[in-house]
């Protein structure tokens, strides 16, 4: 969820099931349910119902056909206290979309899919795989404690084991291979295989996706395997190539040319400057260790090589969950968290994120202070093939663990990394006293444990000076007691005693407080570690009791 090619439709009967949709960011029908679940079924990708699961079921049944098509159906409650999937709670997505309506209006998802609720992890939803086969039958054995057994193909990291006693009943099959389809086995396709591509400009989609096809039928590899593709960046806007519609990575000729390949071509290296485009493609982009499992193979206008990575590409989300409630997290955070199986973070923060973690995450939480080690740990462990997420409170970057991982990306290889934003203390500190950040604005974070007091001070003195809003961070610990007093005395010197200041803690948790003050009234003993201080400008004005900073337009 959270994906904008993901089609959600909210639809509402009554007028509070409309007024809690529009806290939602998906579009809405309001009216006949029936009618508008009857027009949408194939059009949409999931469904949020504002009525009751029985509308709902009797409405679906006549129209449910197969759980891998069949869109997802949520229901919220009239008070919108409970959040319900219906139907397609792995497969559809509708757990997950339960889940994010839930954080967005600050109710409670009930989710009944047995794997979920006694937390065996869903074979149909392991992150980093794409299972096939017979998922439902090899799910109830193993809710029934059957034992099910792992066969692993290939050298891949898969940690499951059933907890099932007794002789296997059952198998999960590991492999990048075609499996024949048969009762009471799951197949579990890893992401192992790369692509290499070249081709004539101007190559059609048919013309390559024969040929790929031809490649994985020549060693029985199966196409759910096929993480990627990889090119030459000259290709980089090829129709044909892209249409197979898979990740694409590219090279330039160089890093081509650099590659040892069995088949190196002059041809080819007098036409695009490297001897090999496919097989060196493929063999770069699969990383260190990588074999080469098909060769070169050619149509009239087509090349490609397939490649087997010798481990998992790893990859490191640094997730910004915003200052405090789901409501305040972005659907791509949430995402991001719900795809990673290492969740990486201080207590407080993985706290922060409890409703998205599932029987699928290792959860590692770390010491406050600890900062690079954690960083350098969600590197290592994104270097070695894991998907990982780290969590920060706020935005990933603002005061956070985003720079400090990308400073040390090098060192551990440059693992692919996202970061992903979040609302930030100011943000949100700034939305409940009104709109303090209409005009310029500065964020001060008084922490001197790296940054010494002379260079705060010295900012410090610059902003009051420019006459911008200032947010100051870490104004107060129990060892950082008397900066946030000489900040006050330093804005003093230059702003009128009446400027406005809001004193926000706890912003956006059930525990939230806020002191609205002046500057020459301002107490530092009501601060804390947890307290986000926002100090006006001179033209920041009190309006109806709200702090407001005007934009200068002409009211
Ligand atoms: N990355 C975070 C900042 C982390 S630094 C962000 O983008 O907001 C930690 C400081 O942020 C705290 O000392 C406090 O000043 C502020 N802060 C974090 N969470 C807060 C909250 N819920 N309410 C008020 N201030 C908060």
């Amino acid at each position: 969820m959270g994906d904008p090619d993901v089609n959600i439709l909210s639809v509402t009967i009554t007028n509070d099931g409309a007024a809690l949709a529009r806290r939602l960011p998906y579009p809405t029908q309001h009216g006949d349910l029936g009618d508008t679940m009857r027009a949408q079924w194939s059009h949409v990708d999931g469904f949020v119902l504002f009525a009751s699961v029985g509308i709902a079921v009797r409405v679906a049944a006549p129209l449910l056909d197969n759980k891998h098509a069949d869109p997802a159906i949520v229901c919220v409650d009239e008070p919108g206290r409970w959040v319900v999937p219906v139907t397609g709670g792995h497969g559809g997505g509708a757990n997950a979309l339960a889940q994010e309506v839930a954080g967005l209006l600050g109710a409670t998802a009930v989710i009944t899919t047995a794997t979920d609720a006694v937390g065996v992890a869903a074979l149909d939803t392991m992150p980093g795989f794409v299972a096939s086969g017979d998922i439902a039958g090899v799910t109830r054995r193993l809710l029934d404690g059957e034992n099910v057994s792992v066969r692993k193909d290939l050298d891949w990291p898969f940690a499951w084991k059933s907890n099932g006693s007794g002789s296997a009943t059952a198998t999960v099959v590991v492999t990048d291979r075609l499996y024949p389809l048969q009762d009471d086995a799951v197949v579990l396709s890893p992401p192992s295989l790369v692509a290499g591509i070249g081709s004539a400009a101007g190559v059609s989609a048919e013309e390559v996706n024969a040929l790929l096809d031809a490649a994985l039928a020549s060693e029985g590899l199966d196409r759910r395997s096929v993480g990627c593709i990889a090119t030459i960046d000259l290709k980089v806007n090829e129709a044909g190539i892209l249409a197979l519609g898979l990740p694409m990575v590219t090279f330039a000729a160089e890093q081509l040319g650099a590659v040892d390949v069995p088949n190196p071509s002059d041809v080819v290296f007098a036409e695009v400057g490297t001897p090999s485009v496919s097989e060196a493609a493929a063999l770069l982009a699969a990383g260190p260790g990588a074999t080469l499992v098909v060769a070169k193979i050619k149509s009239a206008m087509a090349t490609v090589a397939v490649a087997r990575r010798a481990q998992p590409q790893g990859h490191l989300s640094v997730i910004g969950l915003g200052p405090g409630l789901p409501l305040h997290r972005t659907p791509a955070a949430s995402m991001a968290v719900r795809n990673a199986h290492v969740l990486i973070g201080f207590n407080l923060y993985v706290d922060q994120c409890e409703d998205l973690i599932t029987a699928h995450h290792e959860v590692i939480r770390s010491p406050i202070g600890a900062e690079a080690d954690r960083c350098r740990l969600a590197l290592a462990r994104a270097a070695a093939g894991d998907q990982v997420a780290l969590v920060c409170s706020g935005d990933s970057g603002v005061f956070a663990m985003a720079s400090l991982v990308l400073e040390l990306a090098p060192e551990y290889g440059n693992p692919p990394i996202d970061v992903v934003p979040g609302v930030t203390a100011a943000l949100a500190a700034a939305a409940v006293l009104g709109a303090p950040l209409g005009h310029d604005h500065a964020a001060i974070s008084l922490s001197d444990l790296m940054t010494p007091w002379t260079a705060i001070e010295k900012r410090l003195q610059a902003v009051a000076e420019a006459d911008l809003v200032v947010t100051l961070y870490n104004p107060r610990s129990l060892k950082r007691t008397w900066q946030l007093e000489r900040a006050f005395e330093i804005l003093r010197a230059h702003r009128p005693a009446n400027t406005p200041v809001g004193l926000v803690t706890d912003v956006g948790r059930p525990t939230q407080r806020i002191v609205r003050t002046t500057l020459a009234d301002a107490d530092a003993q009501l601060v804390d570690m947890l307290t986000c201080v926002v100090i006006g400008a001179s033209s920041t004005r009190d309006i109806n009791g709200l702090m407001v900073t005007p934009r200068g337009y002409q009211p």
